[in-house]
């Protein structure tokens, strides 16, 4: 399709506008914040041979381009005019002078933005309570969490504009104080002047009461009336607090009016706080109210693979997924347990392997609930090939007798449970058969290979 002049062009610049065509057709099919991390800083890196190689700044770019996206990306080339047969991704680092965090700024408003103002900024005393660990860039966007952060978005692109008050409300560890902090910290880096607030509402119940305290109430409620962000967190605990929900209120009506921005999150929506002001929770419904769901599978992946990056690792994507398995609905546990299996790693010299990251976070703690004993049987049998009845019924041959240790070893270190209950899953009437059982596996799960095997086969495929 390409006229005798344009092959003449260098190729790597008729790459850079194809990709640029496809990216604006993308950019319009799905939603900006997918846009934004997923494609954002790709680039086409050769187009031969029925062979497209795109570039991609990171691995769980990568793997999210490959599983999610790879359709649309193909169809997209074709409609410009590339019948690629395949399309390879292939991680290069980014052009240094271009940080990914400007990048996001400058994406929000087609503005010129200040430059960064090196530390000036954290001096400033209205940067306070901000963590500059919580950023846009370190955070993951995936379903559950999409809308709040296209809101957070939204609103450094113009605080007090849009979505105003932003009220983020979502179980406990699932990212609402690191996005409210990103909010602030972006504000901050735009314009190094704004007057953000962040603040538990612990700490504004505190000062309130000091500021009662020793008479000082004038300073407490100017301080926070005089913020352009005023971030809020877990206001759940201005329940029963009715001298500081009137505070908090005037303080509201004050930011609000003068259109400043203001930001609450909440581990519940406002008609669930219990004795919160009907004033107060009028209020907060007024803006934007934004649930923000617990991570899918997906998210949780790329979660970890970041995190572990981070740590200069690269983990093997069955270890991720174990992972994603284990924790399923808090992030900070998450990341809990993948520090765990690091610090075990490193301690004792080991590869993250899938072996060492279900024996280490298998054993002890208190697994996901919704395991069945029933599961468990079912997939030790399967394991070994044999039949339900075989594992539960009165057999003694030695390809039985094992696996049914088994599935009572996996009932014990998985599901915690009592030795006669373990003895009754497995149709034994005698709980000391379950006692010695468990004690063999036990010992023999150090040292005979086979048996650490299936065991640990058999775990990942009750977790996957
Ligand atoms: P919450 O305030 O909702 O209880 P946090 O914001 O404190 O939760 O998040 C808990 C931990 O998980 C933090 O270390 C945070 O950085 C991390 N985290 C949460 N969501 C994400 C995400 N989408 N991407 C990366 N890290 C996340
Ligand atoms: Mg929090």
């Amino acid at each position: 399709m390409y006229s005798r002049d344009t092959k003449v062009m260098g190729n790597i610049m008729q790459e850079g506008v194809l990709w640029q065509s496809v990216l604006g057709e993308i950019e319009l099919s799905i939603s900006r914040a997918s846009y934004v991390t997923w494609f954002k800083n790709t680039q086409m890196i050769r187009n031969k041979n029925g062979i497209v190689v795109v570039g991609v700044p990171n691995v769980f770019i990568k793997q999210q381009l490959e599983r999610k996206f790879n359709d649309l990306i193909v169809d997209t080339l074709k409609k410009n005019g590339i019948d690629s047969i395949k399309v390879e991704y292939k991680i290069v680092s980014l052009d240094k002078n271009k940080t990914r965090s400007e990048d996001i700024m400058i994406l929000n408003e087609n503005q010129p933005t200040k430059q960064k103002n090196s530390g000036s900024s954290l001096s400033h005393k209205y940067r306070q309570g901000l963590n500059e660990k919580y950023t846009f860039d370190n955070f993951i966007v995936g379903a559950g969490n999409e809308l709040a952060y296209a809101a957070c978005q939204a609103i450094v692109a113009n605080p007090g504009k849009k979505y105003n008050p932003l009220f983020l409300y979502g179980g406990v560890g699932i990212g609402k104080t690191h996005l409210i902090q990103a909010v602030g910290n972006s504000v901050l880096n735009k314009n190094p002047d704004a007057r953000v607030v962040y603040a538990s509402t612990e700490q504004f119940v505190q000062e309130f009461v000091d500021a009662l305290r020793f008479k000082k109430n004038t300073d407490f409620a100017g301080f926070y009336r005089g913020a352009d962000v005023l971030i809020v967190d877990d206001v759940q605990f201005l329940a029963g607090k009715e001298k500081i929900q009137e505070e908090f209120f005037h303080t509201f009506n004050a930011l609000h009016q003068a259109n400043k921005q203001i930001i609450i999150s909440s581990d519940k929506p406002p008609r669930e706080i219990p004795t919160l002001e009907e004033r107060l929770r009028s209020r907060f419904v007024w803006g934007m109210s934004i649930d923000m769901q617990n991570p899918d599978f997906e998210t949780r992946c790329a979660i970890i693979q970041t995190k572990a990056s981070g740590h200069g690792l690269e983990l093997s994507p069955q270890v991720v997924e174990y992972l994603a398995n284990y924790v399923q609905t808090n992030i900070r546990e998450l990341e809990g347990a993948l520090n765990q299996l690091l610090a075990f790693c490193e301690m004792r010299e080991l590869e993250p392997s899938l072996e060492v990251t279900s024996s280490l976070l298998g054993s002890g703690k208190a697994r996901p609930k919704h395991i069945s004993p029933k599961q468990v049987i079912e997939k030790t049998a399967k394991y070994f090939q044999i039949t339900i009845e075989d594992i539960i019924g009165p057999k003694r041959d030695k390809d039985i007798v094992v696996p049914r240790q088994i599935a009572m070893y996996i009932l014990r270190s998985e599901l915690h449970l009592s030795f006669p209950k373990i003895a009754r899953e497995l149709g034994r009437k005698d709980h000391t058969t379950a006692i010695h059982s468990i004690d063999k596996i036990e010992k023999e799960s150090i040292l005979n290979n086979s048996i650490k095997l299936a065991i640990s086969k058999i775990k990942e495929r009750l977790y996957v």
